[in-house]
């Protein structure tokens, strides 16, 4: 059987911590997009682990990780990931990398800071690691696939090409110094042999997986909003976070995906620029960022201080409904345990009309929050693990949000560790 774990929201919606928990049940954990840019934090026996680019699946013995053919390879960043695992005492992890997956350059990252630096308070907030050039090049045709690094002769035409593109623009619009190609054929030839022993033919170990009725999970990363079709364009990533799109960055049939879980958090948070209509200012978002996640809500990735506010119930069902999603799991309940009134934006105000469709970015720009307000818990509900037994306004949140996203919240999640979860 095959599941998705996406994100409804804009990402850091704790599909980390359920993906770690569901691990346990899965022989295969697969990344299928993104890259190092990604930031999911797991805690167990372990530690606390923020993981970037590896499979939530690492800390989970006996079960294989694949990085997908979707994925953006920077080895580097694998082999000092892994490394960091192997210190933290977690026994070494089996792991397979797709010989498709196109790798990130060292020029990748260098264009991407460089860009931002260049854009400066109009840039996109984007994480440095390189993701919007990478997947430039993978559609531009002028990327590398893994594969091609173990060819001498295909590694240096391929990169010879590139770097004509790229020292063009790194001399002419940044005025910085050319990549000097020698250096970097022999930096990435030494790379592909250390990453040598995890390169397979994952597609046809997959396929076989499926068909021996394997239970597989397919990780994304970020969440709906951020999608460049439809999330908040153009302050989107550079691939598809979607369900609709895991079966190909994974490489399994279309078919044998049966169940989709959107994860999404009790209140909104977000990394990064763009629209972001329950956004709270000052004091009241000090507190929520304070309390909220497993040590306020600071990016896994990058350490800045997330945007955070109230549910948006219009954004969440825009993103299950767009994910797909068979079920939907609610983390960080717990978070907001302090409030006596929880309000939740149960529409938009878009020009002086209601609006309860998710509407395009020009518009979204132009959107307010219309709140209803619930009655809080005002206790603990860390350590419950029944729906029953949590507080009678707590059950009536969850209850509230389940209707208006339209999807059945099948999973509540009350703490950062992997067995606080009540499930419905
Ligand atoms: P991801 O990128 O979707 O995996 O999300 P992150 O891991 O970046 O962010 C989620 C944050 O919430 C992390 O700090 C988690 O440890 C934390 N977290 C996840 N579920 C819960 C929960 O139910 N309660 C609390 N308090 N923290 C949680």
């Amino acid at each position: 059987m095959v599941r998705t774990i996406v994100g409804a929201n804009w990402g850091d919606e704790g599909k980390g911590k359920i993906t770690d928990m569901l691990a346990g049940d899965s022989d295969i954990v697969v990344r299928f997009q993104g890259g190092a840019n990604a930031g999911h934090t797991i805690i167990n026996d372990y530690g606390r682990f923020a993981l970037h680019l590896l499979p939530s699946g690492v800390c989970t013995p006996g079960v294989v990780n694949i990085l997908g053919p979707g994925v953006a390879l920077d080895i580097e960043a694998f082999l000092t990931e892994l490394q960091s695992l192997e210190e933290s005492g977690v026994p070494a992890p089996k792991i397979l990398v797709s010989e498709r997956a196109q790798v990130m350059m060292p020029y990748h990252v260098q264009l991407d800071c460089l860009e931002e630096e260049r854009l400066g308070k109009n840039s996109f907030g984007s994480t440095k690691s390189g993701i919007a050039p990478f997947y430039g090049d993978k559609y531009q045709k002028i990327g590398l696939q893994l594969c091609q690094l173990y060819d001498a002769k295909i590694l240096r035409e391929k990169l010879l090409h590139a770097l004509d593109i790229k020292n063009a623009l790194i001399t002419n619009l940044y005025h910085k110094e050319p990549i000097d190609a020698e250096a970097l054929i022999a930096k990435m030839t030494e790379l592909a042999e250390r990453i040598r022993p995890y390169v397979a033919d994952t597609d046809a170990y997959l396929m076989e997986a499926v068909r021996s009725g394997k239970n597989i999970l397919l990780e994304g990363q970020l969440g709906t909003l951020r999608d460049p079709d439809h999330g908040i364009y153009p302050m989107v990533t550079s691939s598809s976070p979607l369900a609709g799109y895991a079966p190909v960055g994974a490489g399994v049939p279309v078919w044998s995906i049966k169940e989709i879980i959107a994860v999404t958090k009790a209140y909104s948070s977000c990394v990064g620029a763009g629209p972001f209509t329950t956004e709270l200012f000052g004091d009241e978002a000090e507190e929520l960022r304070r309390r909220g996640g497993d040590h306020g809500e600071y990016g896994a990735k990058t350490g800045r201080p997330r945007r955070v506010g109230w549910f948006d119930c219009v954004a969440t069902r825009y993103g299950c409904e767009m994910q797909g999603a068979t079920e939907a799991a609610l983390t960080n309940l717990d978070v907001l345990s302090y409030l006596d009134e929880i309000p939740v934006c149960v529409a938009y105000e878009l020009d002086g009309q209601r609006v309860d469709r998710f509407p395009v970015t020009p518009k979204l720009e132009r959107c307010t929050p219309v709140y209803e307000k619930l009655p809080g818990w005002r206790t603990d509900i860390r350590g419950i693990t029944s729906f029953e037994a949590l507080p009678e306004n707590a059950r009536r949140y969850v209850e509230f949000l389940e209707r208006q996203i339209a999807c059945p919240i099948r999973m509540v999640s009350n703490g950062p560790r992997r067995e606080e979860i009540i499930r419905r």
